[in-house]
């Protein structure tokens, strides 16, 4: 006798199918985030930049898996702290011309 998948037990793995899918979007959209954070170390290395900016450059990456009305640089779109318009890393390539 063919053992036959309940509806309940087919429901449960598509849930699990759906997590795991979930989870591999999850990783691929915290890669960006990982990269912000290794821009904002190597910021935090060089002298020229405050803590505080590297902070700000971390909470903008954070706050960006929870919102989707982040501020984006005008430049390379990175999400970057209220209030910027180019992020530290294009600021710093002197791009847009701010200071
Ligand atoms: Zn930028």
């Amino acid at each position: 006798m063919r053992f036959k998948i309940s509806k309940k037990e087919r429901r449960r793995r598509k849930l699990a199918k759906r997590q795991l899918n979930a989870f591999y979007a999850y990783i691929k959209k915290i890669a960006p985030v990982l990269k912000k954070i290794a821009s904002a170390t190597l910021i935090l290395i060089d002298k020229t930049r405050k803590v505080a900016e590297s902070v700000a450059i971390l909470r903008a990456a954070v706050d960006e898996q929870y919102t989707e009305n982040a501020e984006h640089c005008v430049v390379c779109g990175d999400v970057i702290p209220e209030g910027r318009q180019v992020c530290y890393i294009c600021e710093k390539r002197g791009g847009g011309g701010l200071k």
